[in-house]
């Protein structure tokens, strides 16, 4: 069932590309509030890279699942708090929701020498949405420059999650919006190459608009549990 699921949503994600002409973007599988066993099934499949919301969940989920799926890839995309970014900086090997100074300076000062670079995103408010993460997009270039000069940190590139709307079509403006300051950043970063946004009611449109990375949770795990 967890393959079916898998397969189901890969195809609709490469055909959502293929009216794009533009390289099939990258699946991170939301495996936020699933149990392990969840996460172990998906990955028997041919999934490996996974998006958690909480700091220590994840901590838990990649030590159980270390031993026989070493290879995973960890993505942080819920709100990191400063005092949780030196345990971040351990877990993960990607945060995809940097909005602010002090969190780029504490995950580079704790991500260790030996590992590779922690690849960041920021995150992008891209519709001013009050009391929400992520940055205004005028912070972007000046964030950049900040996780750029930083030896332990890759900068990728943008995220961000629009505002719900019952229709999917709604968000098509604030996609689009991503995707110029995404090329914008790419112009002057060689290493940006991500665009992550897009989830299970809306991933289509979030693709036609020119995401590289969709984030997608029930569409493969079924609904949370409580
Ligand atoms: C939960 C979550 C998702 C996945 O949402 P689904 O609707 O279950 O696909 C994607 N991105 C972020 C930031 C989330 O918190």
């Amino acid at each position: 069932m967890p393959a079916d699921r898998l397969r189901t949503v890969l195809q609709r994600i490469q055909n959502a590309a293929d009216a794009t002409g533009r390289p099939v973007p990258a699946l991170l599988a939301v495996s936020k509030t699933q149990p392990a066993d969840a996460v172990a099934a998906l990955a028997g499949a041919g999934q490996q890279a996974f998006g958690e919301n909480y700091v220590q969940e994840a901590a838990a989920k990649r030590a159980s699942l270390a031993a026989d799926h070493p290879d995973l890839q960890w993505h942080l995309i819920g709100h990191l708090q400063s005092n949780k970014a030196a345990l971040a900086a351990e877990v993960f090997d990607w945060v995809q929701s940097v909005d602010r100074d002090s969190v780029i300076a504490a995950l580079a000062r704790h991500r260790a020498p030996q590992r590779p670079r922690l690849n960041v995103l920021i995150q992008v408010n891209v519709e001013g949405e009050a009391g929400k993460g992520g940055c205004p997009p005028g912070a972007i270039a000046g964030l950049a420059e900040r996780v750029a000069a930083e030896p332990r940190l890759a900068l990728r590139g943008l995220m961000s999650i629009p505002v719900p709307h019952a229709d999917p079509e709604a968000r098509r403006p604030a996609f689009a919006r991503m995707r110029a300051l995404f090329d914008d950043l790419a112009a002057r970063h060689p290493g940006v190459d991500t665009l992550s946004m897009g989830m299970s009611d809306d991933f289509p449109v979030a693709i036609a608009e020119g995401a590289t990375m969709v984030r997608i949770g029930t569409a493969l795990f079924g609904p949370r549990p409580n």
